[in-house]
C-alpha cells in the first residue's frame, strides 16, 4: 500500500485484482491491495476502524451476549464505516484494516487486542453474509474441506441429531455438514457443540464461521508477525517525519473531546472543590485531592494530571493560583510558593513558556503513566493494590456485587470499565459510553446530579 498525497486508484478494483478483498462486501485482507491512499484518510479511516474495535472490546469485556454482540458490531459498522458510495466503503475498509495493522503490529499486546477484536468483528459480519457468499469466503480462503457424501452423512446422522438437541437446537439436523480436524475447532470442540469422532469434528453449515474464522485469525496473526518486522527493520526510520508518528500516536488515541475549553457555565470556584469531589470526581482525582490536602504538596506530575482537570471543570486561572497556593504555603511558605510552583500553574493554562494552552490528559494517558514513589498520579484501577482499591470503593461507597464486579474487570485489565461500573454504581445510572476521560466522568456525573435536583424541584412544586 503506497501512501500519498494525490489521487489514488479505486481500492476495490486493487483489492479484487490482488485478492485483498472478499467474496461479496467482506474482505479477507490476505494481501495489502497496491492502491494510493491519501495521507489524510490513511489517519481518518483507521481513527474510524479503531472506534468500531474499542466499541467491540467494551461490548465483550461487559460480557454482552452473542446476539447483543451480532447488534453492536452491525450498530459499530453503520456507524463509522458506512459510505453512500459501497466501494468507498470496501475501499475504507481495507485501508483502515491495513493501516491499523502498522499500528498494531508493534508490540505483543498491541497484536493481541488488535487479533481478538478483528476476529469477532469478522466473525460476526461473516454471520450476516448470505449463505452463497459464505461459500464463496470459504473457498476463497482454499480451506480443503468437501461437504460429507450423502452415505456418510446417513450413517451419523443420529449422532448429529443428538448434539443439535443437546444445544438447544431443533432435533431436524441440517443437511450440510464438513468433517474436519478436531483442532481447527477449538472453540465448537470446547463448548460441544459439535459431534466428535476418530479426530474429526462434524461442522453444520451453519457453524462454518468457526472454520473461517480460524483459517482468518492465523492469516492475520502471521502477518502481524511480518509487518512487524518490516515496521522494525525500515518502515519506521524510512518513515519518521511522515508516517511514524501518526502510527505511533494512534494506538494510544483517545477520539472524544479535549475538554481543554469548559464553557462558562461550568464554573466551579475553590470552595466548591472538597463537595464536587464527594459526588463527582472519578476516582483519580479524589485521591489526588485527598494527598494534596494531607501533605499540602503534589509532585509536578500529580499537579499536572490534577491541574489540568480542575482546568478541564471550570476552574479559571486566578482561582486555580488560589486553590493551590492555599495548600503548598503550608508546606514551602507562599514566597516559595509563587516563586516556585506558580509558574507552572500558569503554564498549564498557556500563560508561560510556549503558551500552549495544555489539555487535560485523557484516562488513556493517565492509564499509561508509570508514577514512582512518593507520585499520586495515575489511574488508581491501574495502579494500586487490590487492598487499597478496595478501601478506596469502599470509601464512596461502593460494595457488595458491585464491588467484586469492579474488581474482576481490574484483574482483567480493564480499567475504563472498572471505572465506568463505579460510575454506575455510584450514581445508579448506565454509562453506555463508557468512560474515557476523567472530565467526561465529571461532566456525566454534574448532568446525572442536576437532572436528579430537577426532579426533585419539580415534585416538590407539585
Ligand atoms: Fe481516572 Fe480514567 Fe482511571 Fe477513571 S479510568 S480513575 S477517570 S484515569
Amino acid at each position: 500500500m503506497e501512501i500519498v498525497r494525490s489521487q489514488r486508484q479505486l481500492a476495490a478494483e486493487a483489492a479484487a485484482a490482488t485478492g485483498g478483498g472478499g467474496a461479496g462486501a467482506l474482505p479477507t485482507y490476505r494481501v495489502a491491495p497496491q492502491l494510493e491512499v491519501r495521507l489524510e484518510e490513511f489517519e481518518l479511516f483507521a481513527i474510524d476502524r479503531l472506534r468500531v474495535l474499542k466499541g467491540i472490546s467494551d461490548g465483550l469485556s461487559r460480557g454482552k451476549r452473542p446476539e447483543e454482540m451480532e447488534k453492536l458490531v452491525s450498530e459499530l459498522w453503520k456507524a463509522h464505516m458506512r459510505h453512500q458510495d459501497p466501494a468507498e466503503t470496501l475501499n475504507k475498509d481495507i485501508i483502515s484494516h491495513f493501516v491499523l495493522r502498522l499500528v498494531y503490529c508493534r508490540t505483543e499486546e498491541l497484536r493481541k487486542w488488535f487479533l481478538s477484536m478483528e476476529m469477532t468483528l469478522f466473525r460476526y459480519r461473516f454471520r450476516l453474509e448470505s449463505p452463497e457468499s459464505q461459500r464463496l469466503l470459504m473457498s476463497e480462503f482454499q480451506l480443503p474441506y468437501k461437504a460429507l457424501p450423502h452415505s456418510e452423512f446417513e450413517a451419523v446422522k443420529d449422532k448429529l441429531s443428538q448434539v443439535a438437541r443437546s444445544i438447544g437446537q431443533s432435533a431436524s439436523v441440517e443437511s450440510v455438514f464438513f468433517k474436519v480436524p478436531f483442532e481447527e475447532v477449538p472453540d465448537l470442540v470446547a463448548s460441544r457443540r459439535v459431534f466428535l469422532s476418530k479426530g474429526y469434528a462434524y461442522v453444520a453449515m451453519s457453524q462454518v464461521v468457526s472454520l473461517v474464522v480460524t483459517q482468518f485469525r492465523s492469516n492475520i496473526s502471521k502477518a502481524l508477525v511480518l509487518t512487524n518486522r518490516k515496521w522494525t527493520s525500515t518502515i519506521k526510520e524510512q518513515e519518521k517525519d511522515r508516517l511514524t508518528p501518526i502510527v505511533e500516536a494512534l494506538s494510544n488515541a483517545y477520539f472524544g473531546p479535549d475538554y481543554s475549553q469548559p464553557n462558562d457555565a461550568a464554573e466551579i470556584s475553590p470552595k466548591d472543590i472538597d463537595q464536587l469531589a464527594r459526588t463527582s470526581f472519578p476516582l483519580c482525582m479524589r485521591h489526588m485531592l485527598e494527598k494534596l490536602r494531607e501533605n499540602h504538596h503534589l509532585k509536578n506530575g500529580g499537579r499536572m494530571q490534577f491541574g489540568l482537570f480542575l482546568k478541564g471543570a471550570g476552574l479559571k486561572l486566578e482561582d486555580a493560583l488560589t486553590f493551590w497556593r492555599a495548600e503548598f504555603s503550608q508546606k514551602v511558605g507562599s514566597e516559595r510558593f509563587d516563586k516556585e510552583y506558580a509558574y507552572s500553574i500558569r503554564h498549564n493554562y498557556g500563560k508561560e513558556g510556549k503558551r500552549t494552552d495544555y489539555t487535560p490528559y485523557s484516562c488513556q494517558k493517565i492509564i499509561s503513566a508509570t508514577p514512582g514513589v512518593g507520585d499520586y498520579h495515575g489511574c488508581p484501577y491501574r495502579h494500586f493494590g487490590e487492598e487499597n482499591l478496595r478501601a478506596a470503593l469502599n470509601n464512596m461507597g461502593v460494595s457488595g456485587n458491585a464491588l467484586e464486579g469492579i474488581l474482576d474487570k481490574v484483574k482483567n485489565r480493564h480499567y475504563q470499565l472498572a471505572c465506568t461500573l463505579t460510575f454506575e454504581a455510584t450514581h445508579n445510572v448506565s454509562c453506555d459510553t463508557g468512560i474515557n476521560h476523567p472530565n467526561q466522568y465529571f461532566s456525566e456525573s454534574q448532568k446525572v446530579l442536576q437532572a436528579k435536583n430537577q426532579t426533585v424541584q419539580n415534585q416538590s412544586s407539585t
